[in-house]
Parts: structure tokens; sequence; C-alpha cells
């Protein structure tokens, strides 16, 4: 990902507001280092800030969002706190285990990754035990919402992961729609890895004043 000489130049987590513990499993995992894309958000995320955030595929942006949804996240509140909207099975699964790295340090966070292509009974079970977080694809979020299956009135922190591809599938309305059951009081994280004319769109009809950070192709 990063080169040797960039990485070391790169400034590492602890400067960040984050728990000890988070730190801690932070090393643990390698990440050493922040990458760009992580050190130009997570002080303006951290600090509770609406974000847009574009940087290439593979540039750590999972992480970006992981960090200030589990610190927006209380454990003991066992209600869905988070959703990260993905355009696909594939990804909504990385998502979820990059997560779950992410808060091995945190008591006991349930997460429910919930697309399309399978039966809903077995989600709707799950649902029914509860979860902190939910990943998933907005064509199967939005039917769960419709159904009164799924619940985001305690929903703090809301994630549109790879917002270009979403768009380029063809999710704008299912998007919308689920937007419309999400509080108004939360934090609204969009990332993407590329900048088009629809997600500029998408952004200022969802997003209080973002901040933005663009980083461009680097050779
Ligand atoms: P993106 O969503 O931008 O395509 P990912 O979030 O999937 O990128 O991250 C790409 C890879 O980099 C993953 O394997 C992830 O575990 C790893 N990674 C992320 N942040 C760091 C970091 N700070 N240090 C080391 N590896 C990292
Ligand atoms: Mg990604």
């Amino acid at each position: 990902m990063t080169s040797e000489t960039s990485a070391s130049a790169a400034p590492d987590f602890s400067g960040l507001p984050l728990p000890p513990a988070m730190l801690d499993n932070l090393q643990r995992l390698g990440y050493t280092h922040m990458t760009p894309i992580q050190a130009a958000s997570l002080p303006l995320t951290l600090a509770g800030k609406d974000l847009i955030a574009q940087a290439k595929t593979g540039s750590g942006k999972t992480a970006a969002f992981s960090l200030p949804l589990l610190l927006n996240l209380n454990p003991r509140r066992f209600a869905v706190q988070a959703l990260v909207l993905c355009p696909t099975r594939e990804l909504a699964d990385q998502v979820t285990q990059e997560i779950r790295r992410l808060a091995r340090a945190e008591d006991n966070i349930k997460i429910l990754t919930l697309c399309g292509g399978t039966t809903m009974r077995p989600q709707i079970a799950s649902l029914e035990h509860g979860a902190h977080i939910v990943v998933g694809t907005p064509g199967r979020i939005l039917d769960h919402l419709s159904r009164q299956t799924l619940d985001l009135g305690a929903l703090n922190t809301l994630v549109l992961d790879e917002a270009d591809r979403m768009l380029d599938m063809g999710f704008a309305e299912d998007i919308a729609q689920v937007l419309q059951h999400c509080p108004k009081e939360r934090q609204t994280l969009l990332f993407s890895a590329t900048y088009p004319d629809g997600v500029t769109k998408l952004a200022t009809r969802f997003m209080r004043s973002p901040q933005e950070v663009k980083l461009t192709e680097r050779h």
C-alpha cells in the first residue's frame, strides 16, 4: 500500500483522541501508521464532523470510517447505532470483517450483515436478537425498514461506503428512502473512490455542512 518511506513519515494513531484499548488493538493489528486518508480524515470525523472523503481503492477507507463509528457507539446500549451502506455483498462482508477486527477491544459488539439475494427469515430472526451495527446493501436495508424489522431510531452514525459505485448501480432512490428512516441528529460519512457530480448531489441532500477530504491519485 504505502511505501516504507512514506509510511515512516506518516503520523501514527497515538496522537488521536482514541481510548488506550483501541490504540493497543491497532498496534496489535500492525496498524502502526495512518494511511494518508486516515491522517486527513480522522481528526475531523473523531471531532464529530460530517465528511466526504475521496481516495483510491486500497487506501484504508474502512478504518477511516470505522474508528469514528466505534467511538460513537455505546456498547451497553443494545440498539442499532450505526449503519454502513455498501454496494455489494462482497464489500459488505469485507467491511464487517474489518469492523470486527477494529472492535475487538470493545465489549461484545454485535454486527449484522444484511444483503439481498438470500431469504429474509434468518435476517429477521437475527434482527430480533438485536445488534449494535448493521452493514448492508441499500435495497435489503430498505426492505427491512419497510417491514419494520429494522429500527434506526437509535442511529448516530451513517456511512455511505463506495458511494460512487452505489450510484452507478442505481441505488440513489433506495438510499434516499433509507435516509428518511434515520434520525436527523447523526454523523454522516461518505466515502468514495471517485467524485462524480452524483456524489456531490447525494452529499448536499443528506449531509450537514460536510468537510471534504480528497486525495488525488499518486503515481
Ligand atoms: P479501501 O476501502 O480504501 O479500498 P481498505 O479499508 O479495504 O481500503 O484497506 C485496504 C487494506 O489496508 C486492508 O487490508 C486494511 O486492513 C489495510 N489497512 C488499513 N489501514 C491500515 C493502516 N493504518 N496500516 C496498515 N494497514 C492498513
Ligand atoms: Mg472500501
